[in-house]
């Protein structure tokens, strides 16, 4: 599962969690992106920041884990790198799913080397509150959009509402809260 994760919020837990059972995955890979092409405008964390939040978030579940391969790699993200290095991680044989939003998955067609991510990962398309699901017209049997139950809780919202004073409890794990007061993150509203 590919994300900013600035920060990561139980959206993105509930997801994993409900696409891991759906497909009965072994693990679920947390990527956080290096610097996101799409979000190049915005400020974004520091990618090391970004990367604890996730390790905190995941640590107490067996079957979630943290790569690092993006915010390793110098450059913008494309998911065609994330693919291949999580892949060449995990040796021939792996099956790959690439986990993701609706609100992403409509942008799919705009990636770099479309038709070989397909050949790489199986896609899921998790629906999220506001984002309704249509098809993108992309090609069968790659790609499966996947229920989750409604949770409206996106990264912006939570970054808004610590610049605003307001809380984030129960939005993100408590850990997740402590980071960002101990650290400082999104007082400053500039995100
Ligand atoms: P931002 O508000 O900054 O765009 P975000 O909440 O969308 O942040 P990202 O890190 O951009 O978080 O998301 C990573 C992936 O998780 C994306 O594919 C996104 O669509 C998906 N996602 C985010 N929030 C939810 C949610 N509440 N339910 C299901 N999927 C989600
Ligand atoms: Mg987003």
């Amino acid at each position: 599962m590919g994300g900013t994760f600035d920060p990561i919020h139980h959206g993105h837990l509930v997801a994993a969690s409900e696409v891991a059972h759906h497909f009965d995955l072994d693990e679920v890979v947390f990527v956080p992106t290096g610097q996101p092409w799409q979000k190049a405008e915005k400020t974004v964390s520091a990618p090391e920041d970004r990367y604890l939040m996730t390790v905190i978030a995941t640590a107490s579940n067996p079957r979630f884990s943290v790569s690092r391969v993006d915010i390793d790699r110098p450059g913008p993200t494309y998911t065609i790198d994330t693919l291949r290095d999580v892949g060449a991680a995990y040796g021939p044989g792996v099956e790959l799913y690439f986990i993701t939003g609706a609100d992403a998955l409509a942008q799919i067609l705009s990636w770099r080397d479309v038709e070989e991510l397909f050949t790489i990962a199986h896609f899921v398309g998790c629906t999220r509150p506001g984002h309704t699901l249509q098809d993108p017209g992309l090609p069968d049997g790659k790609v499966s959009l996947i229920e989750i139950p409604a949770l409206s809780i996106s990264s912006s919202e939570c970054r808004e509402r610590v610049a605003d004073g307001q809380p984030i409890w129960y939005l993100v794990p408590d850990g997740i809260v402590q980071y960002i007061n101990k650290r400082g993150l999104y007082q400053d509203g500039n995100h």
